[in-house]
């Protein structure tokens, strides 16, 4: 034990689409557990089912298969796949989400004011109009809103500014547990950092938990705890943000590591290419999902899939060769 509270238990998430005929597995048999107060990083590339599984945890989705517990501000765990949707409606403004694109995920018609209104108002109807207007300004200056243009349109907004006001959104019902999905992604890399340093900020100030989905290495490497690595709808590593950067034990992870821009010149990374493409997940390849695009592959790998184990204390990977391989990745100070 960590001493840390447990408030997430992600166990044997799996989510299929059916279309056509087709079966899509965009999630397979996922399980992981987030502490409170920490920040999760699930990385991948496009397509990997990291975004599905966001969605599945605050129930945007339902999965297929697995659960996810929640465990509750009084200490309550909640099996969020078992529990209908009125009751979800209860824990749903404690876990709540940061989209993507600044641009599109604010209404165009509503100002500022509204906007972040909107969900005040959906969840507590009776709440006096004094008490929203506090809590509004309160949010709204917390995220570095100059609370005087409230009253303006999403248009007069930066693109960082928009994702404020995004953040600020998601924060004014008090949640725990912020699901952010690629919320960076869209903004220059100067605004990103702001963007960052603000969420880590607000991390500290209101003990919140993030899980952070993007496909940026270095962002997800500065701001996460711990990080998870999807390939093709699983798992395939999931340690703490060091001892994964620096011990990578997937051949999958060392090559996105080897993708990475080092800031040092005097560093120099060997680049890992990935080669051919991502496998269409409606017909996954057999034995290990990684083994068309591995350079380590032998014969077992082409015939069964690897076990998805602990190797390490905290640190799982699904590799045959996890032991052996001396993989590489980041070189700490
Ligand atoms: Fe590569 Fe084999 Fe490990 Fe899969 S199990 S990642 S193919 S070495």
């Amino acid at each position: 034990m960590n001493g840390k509270k447990q408030i997430l238990d992600v166990q044997h998430i799996h989510m299929r689409f059916n279309s056509k005929g087709v079966c899509v597995r965009a999630v397979a048999d996922v399980s992981f557990t987030v502490d409170e107060g920490e920040t999760i990083g699930i990385v991948g590339e496009s397509g990997c089912g990291k975004t599905t599984l966001g969605r599945c945890i605050v129930r945007a989705y339902e999965p297929s298969e697995g659960e996810v517990f929640y465990t509750a501000g009084d200490g309550e765990k909640v099996n969020f796949t078992r529990i209908d949707a009125k009751t979800m409606k209860k824990y749903r403004k404690e876990i709540q989400m940061i989209f993507q694109d600044p641009y599109s995920s604010l209404d165009p018609r509503m100002t500022v004011y509204d906007i972040i209104r909107e969900p005040l108002a959906a969840n507590f109807p009776r709440m006096p109009k004094a008490e929203m207007d506090r809590r509004i300004m309160d949010i709204a200056a917390r995220v570095g809103l100059n609370t005087s243009y409230l009253m303006r349109y999403p248009h007069a907004f930066s693109g960082g500014q928009r994702q404020r006001i995004g953040i600020a959104r998601a924060l004014v019902l008090n949640p725990r547990v912020i699901v952010c999905d690629e919320s960076v992604s869209a903004l220059d890399v100067s605004i990103q950092a702001q963007v960052i340093n603000l969420l880590h900020d607000l991390q500290k100030e209101l003990n919140l938990t993030y899980l952070f989905i993007s496909h940026d290495l270095s962002v997800v490497e500065y701001i996460s705890d711990k990080v998870g690595v999807m390939y093709l709808g699983k798992l395939v590593e999931y340690a703490p943000t060091r001892e994964l950067y620096s011990h990578p034990l997937h051949p999958y992870t060392e090559s996105l590591l080897s993708a990475v821009p080092v800031a040092d010149p005097e560093v120099q990374m060997e680049r890992i290419p990935l080669e051919g493409e991502i496998p269409n997940p409606a017909s996954p390849p057999g034995g290990c999902y990684f083994h068309t695009r591995c350079r380590y592959c032998t014969r077992q790998c082409e015939q069964a899939a690897p076990e998805y184990r602990e190797l390490a204390p905290d640190h799982f990977v699904a590799c045959h060769r996890a032991e052996e391989l001396m993989l590489k990745g980041f070189q700490y100070e």
